[in-house]
């Protein structure tokens, strides 16, 4: 095992990372933005290196300044975390370069499953079902007009280089097309530097049902069951869960060779999700393979017992997995509900500011990973996510009685968050039954609205307490210190304000 690495990210995932070093005993090393001096992942690893400015790309993004960063702080591996460089292909190779080991795929594998177009041809090729739609970019309109006749309408276009649900637009018919692709076009450039889009058939109403793979460097590979993600808006994920409510032990059986099969046909190493989408009559597609640590990897975690990240160092480090397919169980249900720093009532508005007052909930069953802390300044420059709430029980109605119960005792005063949406969410007749798919934010809780929220008179109560705690010092350490020091959050009061949370 490795005996430090460097975690280049920040918030909920970078603290995530950093409780996997801790259990290892691998020392674990922050970087930050100067816009996270006083962030959680800062305090909680055991050294921090400031990289740069608030935005990103001279930060986060920064590829020679964190691996200078890593080498300085003789760091043995990087982990990326999700989002930022974790899918970036230049990035594991810069690292290889300057032998850190990459905790991830290698930089082909990343080449290969970031373009989706060719990850298609592959998995086609080894004869696994692809959603049918062109396997080539598109190029003259009059081309793509007869493509998406022969698919039928509607039709989604994709960018070949895609993520995070942009550079897609759904066509409903000819004439919308070359308007639609335009437009997916220059999103596409401007995301991802790269205008290659492509046509497949949009199916209407799916579920998004994903299996959780584990593939060491000696040709060992396992699937750690699926996650359902179908509750999306936007295309972005809210609301995961495992098991699948759609899936019996004949198709989870089917889909989880299909992942495998999926996984060795891209030359897949480390842990990584096969997507796939399943249709009303239970047909199942390949759609795109994520090559990181997934933001939902806690619920598999929960039902499997396997610790996804520790995992993830163990096999960077070269161990072998050491169990086979065989000795994978599942026990019980987990949910995730995505916290989210935005307004649900006003178009998902993003809300930065501080947290004046926080209170995670707790109880038999319940996790939480947190990037945020009672007194927290949230900063504008990052993705809005906050810390996923999760819950665990026996059976799925369990699992989500828990889920509506903690989602009642998680108190953030300051800033919006989708804590409301959340509440509502998990109480709606259809979630509660299972019936779930991609169109469910649309089709239940289009222009949703917040009714007097029944913690209201908590709230008011907490804001005055939190008003006092607010004013509590932040100390925090330089650049390279131990994190001996104590943290504000430690001494602020009966509350444990943002302890643990
Ligand atoms: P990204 O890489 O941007 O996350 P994905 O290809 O993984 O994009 O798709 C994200 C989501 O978009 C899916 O979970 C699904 O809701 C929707 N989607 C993508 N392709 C299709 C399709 N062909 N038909 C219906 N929905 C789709």
């Amino acid at each position: 095992m490795f005996s430090k690495i460097l975690v280049a990210n920040r918030g909920e995932i970078a603290c995530r990372v950093i409780r996997a070093c801790r259990e290892l005993g691998v020392t674990a090393a922050a970087v930050y933005s100067e816009a996270d001096r006083a962030a959680l992942h800062v305090a909680r690893a055991d050294e921090a290196y400031c990289i740069g400015p608030p935005p990103p790309l001279e930060s986060y993004l920064n590829i020679e300044k964190i691996i200078e960063t890593a080498k300085a702080a003789r760091a043995e591996a990087i982990h990326p975390g999700y989002g930022f460089l974790a899918e970036n292909a230049a990035f594991a190779d810069a690292c290889a370069a300057a032998s850190l080991a990459f905790i991830g795929p290698s930089g082909d594998t990343l080449r290969l499953s970031g373009d989706k177009l060719g990850a298609r041809r592959t998995v086609a090729a080894a004869g696994i079902p692809i959603i049918p739609g062109m396997s080539a970019a598109a190029g003259e309109i009059a081309e793509v007009l007869a493509e998406a006749e022969k698919l039928g309408y509607p039709v989604i276009v994709k960018a070949a280089g895609g993520g995070g649900g942009k550079g897609m637009r759904i066509v409903c018919g000819e004439g919308e097309l070359a308007e639609c692709l335009e437009a997916a076009r220059r999103e596409a450039l401007g995301a991802f530097g790269d205008d290659t889009v492509y046509l497949e058939k949009y199916l209407e109403r799916p579920r998004h049902v994903e299996f959780q793979i584990l593939a060491d460097n000696h040709g060992n590979v396992v699937h750690l069951f699926e996650r359902e993600c179908s509750i999306q808006r936007r295309h972005q994920k809210i609301v995961e869960e495992s098991p699948s409510p759609a899936l019996d032990a004949k198709l989870r059986k089917k889909m989880g060779e299909a992942a495998v099969a999926v996984t060795r046909a891209v030359g897949y190493t480390n842990a990584g999700t096969m997507e796939f989408m399943l249709d009303e009559d239970k047909n199942f597609y390949f759609l795109e393979v994520n090559a990181r640590v997934q933001v939902e990897h806690p619920v598999t975690e929960m039902v499997t017992g396997v610790d996804v990240v520790k995992a993830q160092l163990a096999i960077a480090a070269g161990e072998k997995l050491p169990f086979a397919q065989k000795d994978v169980s599942r026990r019980g249900h987990a949910l995730e509900c995505r916290i989210y720093a935005e307004d649900a009532a006003a178009n998902f508005l993003p809300s930065a500011g501080k947290i004046l007052f926080l209170r995670g909930p707790r109880g038999p069953g319940v996790r939480l990973d947190s990037g945020i802390y009672g007194g927290y300044d949230v900063p504008v420059h990052y993705d809005p996510i906050l810390a996923k709430l999760v819950t665990w029980g026996e059976s799925r109605e369990e699992a989500r009685r828990r889920m509506a119960e903690a989602i009642r005792e998680y108190i953030i005063i300051g800033i919006k968050t989708t804590i409301p949406f959340l509440r509502d969410l998990v109480e709606h007749p259809a979630f509660v039954a299972g019936e779930t798919n991609t169109a469910f934010v649309t089709d239940h809780f289009d222009g949703w609205r917040e009714e007097v929220p029944e913690v209201f008179v908590e709230k008011a109560l907490a804001a005055a307490a939190a008003a006092e705690l607010a004013a509590a010092p932040a100390k925090f350490y330089a650049d390279g210190e131990r994190a001996a020091a104590p943290t504000p959050w430690r001494t602020v009061g009966p509350w444990e304000v943002g302890r643990g949370a």
